[in-house]
């Protein structure tokens, strides 16, 4: 059984993330979509919003699960016995990064890979940020998430 766990912001889910998790979910036994809850980073969405907004738009997907968790991720791998930790790279940016991060969580522990997939083409401009900076001054978000979370993101700006 290959479980993984896909950890991230989500604030909010777009196109970007649904792809990672349609290819990880077909790669994997069981896929566990974590959201982060990260209080830091003063989100737009609480995490509930997040986790219902990953549930509603994953419904076609058998082998997935949503949740949340605080604090270290390779903690939170263990605890839900994933031994695998998937990331998107987007371009060079990301990759200094996430190499760092994810040789620290090696040291830790070493029971736990991480695996990079490469955005797919169409998406590879795409961020949470971007989402919400478009979002903010009213503009079009059709091409970056999913339909039915589109008024939810313009009542964040109302
Ligand atoms: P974080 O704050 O952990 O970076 P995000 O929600 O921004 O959380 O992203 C979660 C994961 O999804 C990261 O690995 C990120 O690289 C990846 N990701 C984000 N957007 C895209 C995209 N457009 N294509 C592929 N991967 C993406």
């Amino acid at each position: 059984m290959k479980r993984a766990i896909y950890p991230g912001s989500f604030d909010p889910v777009t196109f970007g993330h649904l792809d990672m998790i349609e290819r990880s979910a077909q790669i994997v036994d069981e896929l566990v979509v974590a959201v982060l809850i990260n209080s830091a980073k003063n989100p737009l969405f609480s995490v509930k919003e997040r986790v219902s907004m990953l549930e509603e738009i994953t419904g076609h997907i058998s082998n997935i699960r949503i949740t949340s968790f605080n604090g270290l991720l390779i903690d939170y791998a263990q605890e839900v016995e994933a031994s695998i930790i998937i990331r998107g790279l987007r371009a060079v940016t990301d990759f200094e990064y996430e190499l760092q991060i994810a040789q620290t969580n090696r040291i830790i522990n070493s029971q736990v890979d991480t695996i990079f997939l490469t955005t797919s083409l169409e998406y590879a401009y795409l961020s949470s940020t971007i989402v919400k900076e478009v979002a903010s001054y009213g503009g079009d978000i059709s091409h970056f998430v999913p339909e039915q979370l589109m008024d939810r993101i313009y009542a964040k700006y109302r």
